[in-house]
């Protein structure tokens, strides 16, 4: 479904990404962990394309210089030189770390704007299907995003990303500051989210241990390049690897 080879993506001379390849199938959930730093938003912005935005901010700032190199491919079709809209309009959706809902919006209107690449009805048949995912947000549907707790803030983050109909759908550290209860609700509706809506998942994480269990496959960031990559089972079998970045 995506497949993205050598990666190289400099914020002025500092190199975020380097030589970067991953890629997702057609109904997968892929992890990639890393630590702070690693370049996990860096990755995220490149293949969503919202670093070409970035790019152009800083250009017309005077700020710095931004490069990106590599390939990535979806579906086939060479993506990488596309506006990010474009992308979304394919069906790349990107949740972004920090959430970033419209905090002075209500939760409903935070869902609608979400669904401005859906048609009126698909807009509909996803709304309800959101406010069954997460109960928690149907209750809370007029009440303005900024009042919402961390966890409910993320449940709105990623409804709001549904609502855009993603093929593939990007969850950039989605359980972060979060308790280790909400967590496991987050987790769980990320599976039913593959399951049910038959989209696929990248989802990034600075711990392996709470995303694993659902993961099909998983690359690990170091300092800006992929170190590591396996599937599940690969990744869980190998002592070394289980202490080192699972810790268990
Ligand atoms: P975190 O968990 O902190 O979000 P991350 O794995 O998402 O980390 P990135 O945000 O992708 O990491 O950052 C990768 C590296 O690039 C870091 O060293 C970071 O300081 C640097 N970096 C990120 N954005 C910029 C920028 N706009 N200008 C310069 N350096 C940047």
């Amino acid at each position: 479904m995506l497949k993205a080879s050598s990666l190289m993506v400099f914020y002025e001379n500092m190199l975020a990404l380097n030589n970067v390849s991953i890629r997702c199938e057609n109904q997968q959930i892929v992890g990639v962990f890393g630590a702070n730093s690693a370049g996990k938003s860096t990755l995220m912005y490149t293949l969503s394309g919202i670093m070409e935005d970035i790019k152009k901010k800083e250009v017309m700032a005077g700020g710095e210089r931004i490069t990106v190199m590599g390939e990535i491919e979806y579906l086939g079709q060479d993506i990488m030189g596309l506006k990010p809209s474009r992308r979304a309009k394919a069906g790349i959706i990107l949740c972004p770390e920090r959430r970033r809902i419209f905090k002075e919006s209500s939760v409903l209107e935070n869902l609608k704007i979400g669904g401005y690449l859906a048609s009126p009805a698909q807009a509909k048949t996803t709304l309800e299907y959101v406010f069954t995912l997460f109960p928690a947000l149907k209750n809370l549907s007029k009440r303005v995003g900024g009042f919402l707790s961390g966890g409910e803030q993320q449940m709105l983050a990623i409804g709001r990303a549904l609502m855009a109909q993603p093929k593939l759908l990007f969850l950039d550290e989605p359980l972060l500051g979060l308790s280790p209860l909400i967590q496991a609700t987050l987790v769980r509706a990320t599976k039913v989210i593959r399951d049910e809506q038959k989209i696929s998942l990248i989802v990034t994480e600075q711990y392996a241990r709470p995303v694993l269990p659902i993961v099909d496959f998983a690359f690990i960031l170091e300092n800006g390049a992929a170190v590591l990559e396996g599937t599940r089972e690969e990744l869980m079998d190998n002592p070394d690897i289980r202490s080192a970045y699972f810790g268990i």
